[in-house]
């Protein structure tokens, strides 16, 4: 299923879709892929494919996950981005931040984080800061017994953002991990990185990764970059109205597939889901981008029942 949208100007900015090749794709992530695709298109904004590769892959997922978004007719503009490709970017920014003494090395377990009193008015489950003010002494005494992560030295404890459909939302930011102990960079910072990088204002994404968006936001402005303006949609939930996973039935291109559902009419079901179409009715990308508008988006989960 191909689309006609206009490319915007390879100087325009930009909206992406960022999967993480762990599995395939269903059809709440297909949907929040058809909706940054409106968000990013209706304002002539480049529309970026990028593979978040930095853990959990999936052998052969990234191409399963990329042929099903094409086949219900999203576009993108030039190469997909690889995380895995991206590790010398990641590193000089974390080197920058360590040399300017932005970050401190952390020693600490998971299970040292939760059992560690959490200072007064911070907030439940933010880095107690054990190892923030290490001695000399004591940083070469840990360095002994376990590699660090590398977290950002904060210096605040909330931030806020702008979202289209949360408006202005604060959050909790504490010292969060940049790199963790294996060396892998983490997932905040190599999305901040990526999307400054490569000319992304515009962020459209699952709920359920609003309240990292503050973090990252922060981060941002920490590096001296600007950050996008976020819309965190609504996630598609079981008919338990739990998260929808894929042991819930069919809910991938191929298991719909198999169950005689092509994907002409996946496409048609997140599009009446959106209020975009009418029950059944067959839509392209192209009618969806006609009859897009942000304010006029379902604020509620969607209900998916699989069964
Ligand atoms: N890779 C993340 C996911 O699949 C999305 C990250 C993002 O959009 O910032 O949930």
């Amino acid at each position: 299923m191909a689309n006609d949208f206009a490319p915007a100007s390879r100087f325009a900015p930009a909206g992406r879709f960022a999967p993480s090749p762990s599995g395939d794709l269903h059809i709440g992530n297909l949907r929040t892929a058809v909706l940054a695709f409106l968000f990013a298109r209706s304002s002539d904004r480049r529309f970026l494919m990028r593979v978040e590769d930095l853990d959990r892959v999936r052998p052969g997922a990234q191409e399963r996950q990329l042929a099903d978004l094409a086949s219900i007719g999203l576009t993108w503009d030039g190469p997909v981005l690889q995380q895995s490709d991206r590790y010398d970017a990641y590193s000089s920014v974390i080197g920058g931040l360590v040399a300017e003494g932005d970050t401190f090395e952390c020693f600490c377990t998971r299970r040292e984080i939760l059992d560690a009193p959490t200072a007064p008015h911070a907030p439940q489950g933010s880095y107690p800061g054990t190892c923030r003010d290490l001695t000399d002494a004591e940083r070469d005494e840990r360095r002994r017994t376990r590699p660090a992560a590398i977290r950002l030295r904060s210096e605040v404890t909330s931030f806020t953002v702008t979202d289209i459909l949360h408006r202005e939302f604060t959050g909790d930011v504490d010292d969060f991990v940049l790199q963790r102990n294996d060396g892998t960079p983490a997932y905040n910072l190599a999305v901040v990185v990526d999307d400054a990088a490569s000319g992304v204002d515009q962020v459209v994404r699952g709920d359920d990764l609003l309240t990292s968006a503050p973090r990252q936001a922060y981060l941002a402005t920490r590096l001296g970059y600007s950050p996008p303006e976020y819309a965190h949609v609504p996630m598609v939930l079981n008919a338990d109205h739990k998260r929808l996973a894929k042991r819930d039935g069919a809910v991938t291109v191929a298991d719909l597939a198999e169950q005689g559902v092509d994907a002409e009419s996946v496409l048609s079901m997140i599009a009446a889901s959106l209020g975009l179409a009418d029950d059944g009715e067959k839509v392209t990308m192209n009618d969806l981008g006609e009859r897009f508008s942000p304010s006029a988006l379902p604020r509620d989960p969607w209900i998916f029942d699989a069964g």
